[in-house]
């Protein structure tokens, strides 16, 4: 069907005093079946015309297919989507097709609500609902006219275990490159990290939530010692004052914005801080909004800890047994006065001592941070920051406080723990050589076999930091000879697309052999791939799930995966499965790749049985699972990690007893035991970093005189993959658009629904303009997820190009790696 020839549904414009209505019921903020009815319309909470306009959906086309009549059975999930971790059942037919979803009413995160993308979630599963043609069932190679053919599995993983070993044999290991996802299960990112270092023993392995919350990582790793939010949720309910930087939960994270604003309800009253530079949904319901400018979160960070330190609303206590570096800390901030600190960020000065004082007087602090710290200059330094100001104030690891990361996708916390990609099985430090030495034992392979840990991380750009290596560097250079992608999507989500297209066009003679592992094809990614591999998704195989409060869920199959009936030379398979089959071939190929006993390393024959492997790998470890089962996730809707046999329900928070994991043995991370942050006296204290604000590398000018804010709408998943598929998603947000200040479109002679050039030195698009009070002057937001490659795309935008990111700058985080999304400089005009 061609998106074109859909029938736009019609979209209720709320009135103002409706508006205030709803923005004040946090119920409707999400999407159980009651407040369905009772409005008789979806609201998808998402400020898409702007102003924080709420965009809604008329019930009765939303609700046109939603039925549980022809429900037969309720299958045990958890949204494949966001971090949030929310309970579902999969409702199933008669005929063993998937037809509603619907919110676990005991599941403890959402209590039976789910927000709009959980709400439609089974129409990925729904062939009648999609483009049945566009799932992919066979492994496809791309024939000499540019075309596809489809070849059996076995060719397939014979294409590409010859790829590998050609790529090795004259290149070296590390010239295979590995990138996937924060959507796969545990068992699939053990799976992967254990072929990728174990058998193919390449350190060129690096996943999406490189982009999503490596600062939150690296952040957490060199103040405590490992990565892990120390907080829960319901910390949420135990709080005195909220402190939200660089998150919108009212638009993005639905159900944690359900409970904060309940709390805000209750007799305890918590104060509620937001800092964005937008006036979001969010924002508004704020008792203080601190409107920042761009990527100047270090300097209001360094004003706070002044503010905090100056006034004695530390706990000296708690500095001087849990931590280290405090003098230099408070001797860092001291010229971060109000004053100079307001100068920076835009914020009145009284504003910011306002936030310090309740952040400073309140018993209990929640702080709650996303892709606006993350993604935005000095990322892992704000991380940093904040998770001072909490070690400062001695408000961590008790009910109420805690500095608390969430993220975008639904396992992006078990990549990292299971070591997917970068990292190393169960947090594991790659520069220790007894940690090495004891997973190598463990996986029976030869001593020496895991390669020293790469640098390589997704992408940089030698021209802005010739320090920093990437896979993206390494296809410039021609260095890259494989380039495995699995579950992701880099040609719409990396940063600067112009260039990464031309380096891995056909007409290239350097570029990789490019193999695609997705659901669909076409998707922009497989425009440039060799071989494309058909996965399973989400409902369609059984894994669990690490979400942001360390939730460790179990997501059942509930249907079977496209083709399956094609089974074994074509149908599409679980990632497990396809990894499985390419360490099986490899192993057979190439005694290279066995283990000592000569096996292929991938023996595990089911989910299952690759999660029970996978305890016993993270059994003493940090993130400890050794006592958890599919069956003990089920009955208590999720175990929190660390969880042991002897303690199975224990770990809803961490450094309860003010210890963290900085001592040498126990460090996710340090090349040495000299790294600032390892204690020197093994007394387990968190490190205090003291740092600088440091300008982003673009700014406005006269040339490029706006500040370019991008980022999410709850309607649409990352690249739209599968959303822009979910019709009721696409109808709300068809197409992509610029947010542009009402002062400012008048300057520019536009209105909401003309077209804008919006141009960078990188490149040139042109949408829609909404206008709007939601950004300031001389500031445009645009959201994140829509290419331009694919064909509805290019049918829906009559060919124009609208991705954002052929605007963004290519320039990444120092510590972490991770690109600046959230500001680059450009220009604007009428189309
Ligand atoms: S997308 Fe996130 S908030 Fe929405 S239902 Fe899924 S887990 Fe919950």
């Amino acid at each position: 069907m061609n998106y074109k020839d859909r029938k736009s549904s019609p979209v209720r414009v709320f009135s103002r005093k409706e508006l205030k209505q709803l923005e004040q019921e946090p119920e409707l903020c999400n999407h159980d079946r009651r407040t369905f009815l009772k409005w008789g319309a979806l609201l998808s909470s998402q400020a898409v015309i702007g102003g924080g306009v709420l965009n809604l959906l008329t019930g009765e086309m939303a609700h046109a297919d939603d039925t549980f009549d022809n429900v037969v059975q309720w299958v045990y999930s958890v949204c494949g989507y966001c971090s949030v971790g929310c309970g579902l059942k999969i409702g199933v037919n008669a005929a063993g097709e998937a037809v509603a979803v619907r919110g676990n009413d005991a599941h403890p995160t959402n209590a039976g609500r789910v927000c709009v993308k959980g709400l439609y979630e089974y129409k990925v599963l729904d062939d009648n609902d999609l483009r049945v043609a566009e799932r992919g069932k066979y492994p496809l190679r791309r024939t000499s006219t540019g075309g596809w053919e489809s070849i059996t599995w076995d060719n397939a993983t014979s294409l590409i275990a010859q790829k590998i070993i050609e790529a090795i044999d004259t290149a070296g290991p590390d010239s295979v490159g590995i990138y996937n996802t924060g959507q796969w299960t545990i068992e699939e990112y053990y799976a992967m990290g254990k072929l990728g270092k174990g058998a193919l023993r390449t350190s060129t392995m690096d996943s999406n939530t490189r982009l999503c919350m490596a600062a939150a990582v690296y952040g957490y790793m060199t103040t405590f010692g490992s990565d892990g939010p120390p907080g829960c949720y319901d910390d949420i309910e135990n709080t005195d004052c909220f402190f939200l930087i660089g998150t919108n939960p009212a638009e993005m994270h639905p159900q944690v914005w359900r409970r904060i604003a309940n709390a805000r309800k209750s007799s305890r009253a918590p104060k509620l801080i937001v800092v964005d530079p937008r006036r979001t949904a969010t924002a508004r319901s704020a008792d203080l909004h601190l409107q920042i400018k761009p990527g100047t979160n270090v300097a209001l960070m360094n004003g706070l800890l002044q503010q905090i330190i100056a006034n004695n609303w530390t706990d000296n206590g708690y500095i001087n047994a849990n931590t280290r570096n405090y003098d230099a800390l408070a001797a860092k901030v001291a010229s971060y006065t109000p004053s100079y600190v307001s100068g920076i960020t835009g914020i009145p000065a009284a504003d910011i001592a306002l936030a310090a004082e309740w952040i400073g007087r309140s018993q209990e602090v929640w702080s709650l941070f996303i892709q606006g710290v993350y993604q935005a200059m000095g990322g892992t330094d704000t991380v940093r920051q904040i998770c001072a100001m909490h070690l400062i104030t001695g408000k961590i690891g008790r009910p109420g406080s805690a500095p608390f990361s969430i993220t975008g996708q639904a396992t992006a916390m078990s990549n990292r723990e299971a070591g997917g990609s970068s990292a190393l099985a169960a947090y594991r430090n790659y520069y220790n050589p007894a940690h090495i030495a004891e997973l190598e034992n463990i996986w029976d392979v030869a001593p020496g076999t895991i390669p020293p840990h790469g640098t390589t991380v997704i992408s940089s750009k030698s021209e802005l930091q010739p320090e920093k290596n990437s896979m993206v560097e390494m296809m410039r250079k021609g260095e890259l000879k494989v380039f495995w992608n699995a579950c992701t999507n880099p040609a719409v989500t990396l940063p600067d697309l112009n260039a990464l297209y031309s380096y891995l066009d056909f007409s290239n003679p350097s570029r990789p052999f490019v193999v695609v592992q997705d659901i669909y094809e076409p998707m922009e990614t497989a425009h440039f791939a060799d071989l494309f591999l058909p996965a399973a998704q989400w409902g369609e195989k059984t894994g669990t799930y690490t979400c942001a409060e360390r939730r460790v869920n179990l997501g059942r199959q509930a249907v079977n995966p496209p083709g399956f009936e094609l089974r074994p030379s074509y149908g599409a398979y679980s990632d497990l499965e396809i990894i499985k089959m390419v360490a099986d071939k490899m192993a057979a190929m190439d005694p290279r790749f066995r283990t000592q006993s000569g096996d292929s390393l991938v023996g595990f024959n089911s989910a299952e049985e690759a999660f029970e492997e996978w305890k016993q790998v993270s059994a003493g470890k940090i993130c400890d699972m050794s006592g958890m089962s599919y069956a003990a996730l089920e009955t208590n809707n999720g175990i929190h990690w660390p969880s042991t046999p002897a303690n199975l329900l224990g770990g809803a928070r961490l450094y309860t007893d003010g210890r963290f994991n900085t001592n040498w043995d126990r460090a996710q991370y340090g090349i040495s035991p000299d790294a600032p942050w390892i204690d020197p006296d093994d007394k387990s204290r968190a490190y205090l970093w003291a740092v600088d604000y440091e300008a982003p590398p673009e700014v406005p000018d006269s040339q490029y005189p706006f500040w370019l804010n991008t980022g999410r709408v709850i309607e649409h998943f990352h690249s739209r993959t599968k959303t822009k598929r979910v019709a009721q998603l696409h109808e709300m947000v068809p197409e992509n658009y610029v947010e542009i200040s009402t002062e400012d479109a008048q300057s520019l002679n536009v209105a909401t629904g003309d077209l804008v050039r919006v141009t960078s030195r990188r490149g040139e698009i042109v949408v829609k303009a909404r206008i709007t009070d939601t950004v300031r002057n001389g500031a445009v937001f645009i959201p994140m997820h829509f290419g331009d490659l694919d064909p509805s795309d290019v049918a829906e935008n009559d060919g124009r190009l609208v991705s954002v990111n052929r605007l963004t700058i290519n320039y990444v985080d120092k510590d972490c790696g991770q690109p600046i999304y959230k500001h680059c400089a450009v220009k604007l005009a009428k189309a």
